[in-house]
């Protein structure tokens, strides 16, 4: 439990550290005014600030609310003030500015370390909480049959990607992958097995990304995607070959395919040094790549720039 004091007169510093270092704490950070409170806060975890409301310059009241307004909610530190002034108008301010509480000097040692104990207590407990909303909100952006990001997670990541790529002007690649003819699969070997199936899919597309920023989603149904941040077209269209040929080496049995003896995908790829203004606009190229792909046959990748070249060359 790492505490701020901020105080401007050394002698509280001082009685405040002896306090709570003879109760077991750890040496508190001292700052004498709020600039001194603010780097101490910025360089280290601070987990609770004691803190004095008369305060050269910034006050104590000021400073918290620009505390409260800096650190994001996650970022919660408790504030008790240590005040002279016994005044409920003045306390009611404090709270409202952001504190958590107030005791009025001089402090009781006892009551101040069982403050510093029931803030201690609630703070453990928001970081319990904290980090359970994390894992739960983690948990809603996995898909629970291939265990790859799911829809959810994908739209955040694509966002994050494209915002990402807007700001260092770096080329994003899209892929867009379906699987050919699973509705004959699913209807004749039966859907546990469609389901196996996916998950095996599933896992050898991840084995084909070449680093923690590729990123592979389940799109929907038998659809898949996958993000490539940074990478040129050319990367990509490897990247794509590379899944077509594992899979074609792997032979997932599928004899009622039309298209190959064995389970077979089909991909569509975009790239943002060809036009595309949004995210959206991305992805629907993506898949209108896709589509041209299953219509040139399956089992096969189409870029969108082809796509627009045929058109080009048909309008000639
Ligand atoms: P195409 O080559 O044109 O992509 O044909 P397709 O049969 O793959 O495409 P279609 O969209 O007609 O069928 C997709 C099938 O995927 C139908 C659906 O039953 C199956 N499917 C979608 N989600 C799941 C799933 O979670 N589990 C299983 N087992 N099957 C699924
Ligand atoms: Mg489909
Ligand atoms: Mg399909």
């Amino acid at each position: 439990m790492q505490i701020l004091v901020v105080d401007d007169s050394a002698l509280v510093r001082d009685m405040v550290t002896s306090i709570v270092v003879n109760a077991g704490y750890p040496q508190p950070l001292l700052a004498k005014d709020a600039r001194e409170a603010k780097a101490h806060i910025k360089r280290s975890v601070v987990d609770l600030i004691l803190m004095d409301i008369q305060l050269p310059g910034v006050d104590g009241l000021q400073l918290t609310r620009q505390i409260r307004r800096n650190l994001k909610d996650e970022q919660w530190i408790p504030i008790i003030f240590l005040t002279i002034k016994d005044d409920p108008d003045y306390l009611a301010a404090a709270i409202d500015a952001g504190g958590d509480d107030y005791l009025v000097k001089p402090v009781n040692p006892v009551v101040l370390l069982a403050k510093v104990h029931a803030m201690a207590r609630i703070s453990n407990m928001k970081a319990a909480l904290d980090e359970t909303n994390l894992q739960l909100n983690r948990l809603t952006q996995i898909d629970a049959l291939t265990n790859v990001i799911n829809r959810r997670g994908f739209d955040e990541s694509l966002m994050h990607s494209w915002r990402l790529h807007r700001r260092n002007d770096q080329e994003l690649c899209l892929l867009f992958l379906d699987i050919d003819d699973f509705k004959t699969y699913n209807d004749n070997y039966g859907h546990p097995q469609g389901d196996r199936c996916l998950r095996q899919v599933a896992e050898l597309f991840k084995t084909c990304l070449r680093n923690e920023s590729d990123l592979l989603a389940r799109y929907g149904g038998e659809e898949f995607v996958i993000v490539l941040p940074n990478t040129t077209l050319r990367a990509a269209e490897k990247l794509a070959q590379s899944i077509l040929l594992k899979l074609a080496q792997e032979r997932i049995e599928h004899q009622h395919s039309h298209v190959a003896p064995y389970i077979t995908a089909s991909i569509g790829i975009s790239t943002t040094r060809d036009g595309a203004s949004t995210a959206q606009k991305l992805l629907s190229q993506a898949d209108r790549s896709l589509y041209k792909a299953k219509s040139n046959g399956r089992n096969q990748i189409c870029c969108f720039e082809d796509i627009e070249q045929l058109a080009t060359d048909a309008e000639l």
